[in-house]
């Protein structure tokens, strides 16, 4: 059961189906133009749509909103210092801040940046400071069924013949994902940062980890790994970061907050030049973009994110869902990670080919017939067009991301959703396809129009 009580509460929006269809119809069929009062559960993200504790709100009345050297800055570093032993921190106003300034002083153009799958900003900023972001999922990733325990884990084979083949003087950064959210939200061993880590100081390369989900990839390492059953959450993360040169972190997911990030590393010398980028961009070292508040809220949720009664609610309760949803014959990237279910769309509608967009037809009927709103993660999102609007590469899965946001939902609102998915799964076949009216040439999930067909 989840370890804490409701204090405040805010009335959900219960709509007609009538009331639904006229919202996705105004929407062009897009989840992302929907408006907060028409949705009854929201699952599209779990960045920022955390629910903030009594503890978090009191620490945020004590907010310093000193311009330099604010109270607030000096229980913010030390929270994350406490965490993650690095010496030199600067706050920014969300991950991909501290992506950009570190991609900008760490890499120079025509390098590589390797990951085990980078998360689409790390990829753009990487993009951005001139360099190609090669990702190396492991092997086991490629199979969504297997229920092997770490598919969020680099190849190691693929990362060592790229630091001892011909592009091993290209290699700029390793960047890991923990836990790996393009790749289904899976962990990350210890064993595979610990290798990692070796590999990259053996020849010279920074390693540094994307640790937006550090608490979350720390309790899978507890419950799945040899030798960790006995640690602490915060042991485990810690163990994590002493392996790396630095990390970035979006702090809207592990920091059960609603903005923040850091940038922390070990090398004075970068941490300058990064200073510098932070000052001109984002704001002063001593709140880079947050505020006092926001620092003080931050250094509090860091402290309660690693406590194991929180994280073992969290983690049942992803299970929980991902049972029921089993139970409905509907499948799931295996295993159920914790921040969200990854439903194979592709599988459930096999009626509908890529240029259909299984994954867009499930998300939206999750939302017309339950007002759930949610995303997919297929070929909407990653499938190629010619010119003609023919479908020339697909994505290599059609999934709908169920994202559970923080101390949100209770246990009776995630066994809703489970049934509206279960009602939909008794007839797929009645889910229309869609097709796209209009839409931009980049990120085009985001803003594009589509209406359904049946053909
Ligand atoms: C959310 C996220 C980011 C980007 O962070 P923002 O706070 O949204 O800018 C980077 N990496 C991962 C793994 C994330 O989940």
């Amino acid at each position: 059961m989840e370890p804490y009580r409701v204090k405040v509460v805010e009335p959900i929006p219960i709509l007609t189906r009538a009331e639904r269809e006229t919202a996705m119809e105004r929407a062009g069929y897009n989840p992302f133009n929907l408006r907060a009062e028409e949705i009854t559960i929201d699952l599209l993200s779990d960045s920022g749509t955390n629910a903030l504790s009594a503890a978090q709100q009191a620490a945020g009345a004590l907010g310093d909103e000193t311009y330099a050297g604010a109270r607030s800055f000096f229980r913010f570093r030390d929270a994350v210092e406490k965490l993650t032993g690095y010496p030199q921190i600067m706050p920014v106003h969300q991950g991909r801040a501290a992506e950009r300034i570190l991609f900008n002083a760490l890499l120079t153009p025509g390098q590589l940046c390797v990951s085990n799958t980078h998360f689409d900003t790390t990829r753009a900023n990487a993009v951005l400071a001139g360099a190609t972001p090669v990702d190396l999922p492991c092997a086991a990733a490629a199979d969504l069924d297997s229920a092997a325990p770490f598919k969020g884990d680099i190849d190691l084979d693929r990362l060592t013949a790229l630091l001892t083949g011909p592009d091993r003087d290209t290699v700029g950064v390793v960047i890991m994902t923990i836990t790996n959210n393009g790749g289904g939200g899976q962990p990350v061993s210890m064993a595979n940062l610990t290798a990692v880590s070796r590999l990259c100081r053996e020849h010279g390369v920074p390693f540094f980890l994307d640790a937006a989900r550090f608490a979350e990839n720390a309790w899978l390492v507890i419950q799945r790994e040899d030798g960790y059953s006995e640690h602490t959450p915060e042991q485990v993360a810690r163990l994590a970061f002493d392996l790396a040169d630095g990390a970035v972190a979006s702090l809207k997911k592990d920091a059960i907050a609603h903005m923040g990030g850091f940038l922390a590393l070990r090398d004075e010398a970068l941490a300058q030049r990064c200073e510098l980028m932070l000052t001109a961009t984002e704001g002063f070292r001593t709140y880079g973009g947050l505020s006092g508040r926001d620092l003080e809220m931050l250094a509090q949720g860091l402290h309660e994110v690693v406590e194991p009664d929180y994280l073992r609610a969290r983690a049942s309760a992803t299970q929980h869902l991902a049972d029921l949803v089993n139970k409905a014959g509907v499948s799931i990237v295996e295993p159920a990670g914790i921040h969200a279910l990854y439903l194979n769309a592709g599988r459930l509608l096999p009626h509908l080919p890529p240029n259909r967009y299984p994954g867009h037809a499930l998300a939206t009927e999750l939302y017309l017939a339950g007002g759930i709103r949610c995303a997919e993660l297929g070929s909407l999102y990653l499938g190629e067009e010619d010119e003609d609007g023919n479908m020339v590469k697909p994505a290599p899965y059609e999934l709908v991301r169920l994202a559970i946001p923080r101390r949100v939902y209770t246990q009776s609102h995630l066994e809703y959703v489970a049934e509206v998915l279960a009602e939909i799964a008794q007839h797929p076949e009645r889910v229309p396809g869609y097709r796209i009216v209009e839409a931009p040439a980049l990120l085009r999930h985001f803003n594009c129009r589509v209406e359904p067909v049946r053909d």
